[in-house]
C-alpha cells in the first residue's frame, strides 16, 4: 500500500526543506506570469532587516517604487500586513501608499486613496496605566502605545523574556475574554481578542481589487502563520522568510535582500 505523504495533508507553509520551499517560489513565479496574484506582504524581517528598535530599521533605496510599481502591474491587489501602524508603515515607505492592515489588523485602509480604520476597541486605562508600570519595572523594555493594541519590545533585553510573557499573562487573566498575547520578532504585544494577520487577509482579500486572485502572503513572524493558512485557505500561498523563526531550510527565502531581489524579478515580468 502506497504511504501517504504527510505534505498532502498539511498546510503548505508547513513543509520543511529546502526543495519545497523553492518549488513553492516557481509555483507563485508562474502566478506572476499568469497575472493572477494577489500579494500581501509583512514589513520588518521580510522587507526590511529587523533592527534593534522599531525606529531604526534601515528602508534601501528603491523599496517604496518597486512595491508601487508592483501594486500598479497588479492593478492594486498588493497590500502591506505589518504588526505596525499604518501611519508608520507609510512613513517608512513615502511617498506612496497601499491597501494595509496595521497593528495586526487591529486598523485597516481597503485601499491606498482609503482612509486608517481602527477596529478594535479603545484599551481601558487602567490596563494602559498597568502595562506601563510593568515596563518601567523591566529595564530596557520598551513600551509602544500602537493605538489598536499595546506592544513591549525586549530586543535590548532578551533575557527579560520570559518574566514579561509572565507578567503579561497574569495582568490579562484580569480580562477574560477581552485580551489576547500576540508574541513577535523580541517583542509581546497586548491585543483585543479576535484581530490577527490571517482575518486582515481574509478581509483585504475579499475586495474587488483582490478577489479572483490567488493570495500570497510573504511574512517572516509567528503571527504571520495565521496568515499564511488565510492565503492557503483561499487556494493560495504562505511564504516564509527565514530568520528568527524559521529556518533557511523551511522558508522560500534567506531574507529581507532575497525577498526584495526575487519581487523585483517578478515586477520585470507582471
Ligand atoms: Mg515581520
Amino acid at each position: 500500500m502506497q504511504q501517504l505523504n504527510k505534505n498532502d495533508t498539511m498546510p503548505r507553509s508547513d513543509w520543511s526543506n529546502r526543495e519545497q520551499g523553492a518549488a513553492l517560489r516557481r509555483e507563485v513565479e508562474q502566478l506572476f506570469s499568469d497575472d493572477r496574484v494577489a500579494l500581501f506582504l509583512d514589513i520588518d524581517g521580510t522587507l526590511l532587516d529587523v533592527a534593534l528598535t522599531p525606529l531604526t530599521v534601515h528602508v534601501p533605496l528603491g523599496l517604496a517604487e518597486l512595491l508601487e510599481t508592483l501594486s500598479m502591474r497588479l492593478s492594486g491587489a498588493m497590500a502591506i500586513i505589518t504588526g505596525r501602524p499604518i501611519a508608520e508603515a507609510d512613513k517608512l515607505l513615502q511617498p506612496w501608499k497601499f491597501a494595509a492592515a496595521g497593528v495586526h489588523g487591529g486598523e485597516m485602509r481597503m485601499s491606498a486613496t482609503g482612509t486608517i480604520q481602527t477596529l478594535t476597541p479603545a484599551f481601558d486605562p487602567e490596563l494602559q496605566s498597568n502595562l506601563k508600570t510593568i515596563a518601567d519595572a523591566m529595564p530596557g523594555v520598551v513600551l509602544e502605545d500602537k493605538g489598536a493594541g499595546i506592544a513591549m519590545h525586549y530586543r535590548l533585553v532578551p533575557n527579560l523574556r520570559d518574566p514579561l510573557f509572565a507578567t503579561l499573562e497574569a495582568l490579562i487573566q484580569k480580562y477574560p475574554g477581552q485580551l489576547a498575547i500576540c508574541g513577535g520578532r523580541k517583542v509581546v504585544e497586548v491585543l483585543p481578542v479576535g484581530f490577527s494577520k490571517g482575518r486582515a487577509l481574509r478581509k483585504l482579500a475579499s475586495l474587488p481589487q483582490f478577489a479572483k486572485r490567488i493570495p500570497v502572503m510573504i511574512g517572516d513572524d509567528i503571527s504571520d502563520i495565521d496568515a499564511f493558512h488565510a492565503a492557503e485557505a483561499s487556494g493560495g500561498y504562505g511564504m516564509k522568510v527565514a530568520g528568527e523563526n524559521f529556518s533557511e531550510s523551511e522558508a522560500s527565502f534567506t531574507g529581507p535582500r532575497d525577498v526584495l531581489a526575487w519581487l523585483e524579478k517578478q515586477r520585470q515580468h507582471v
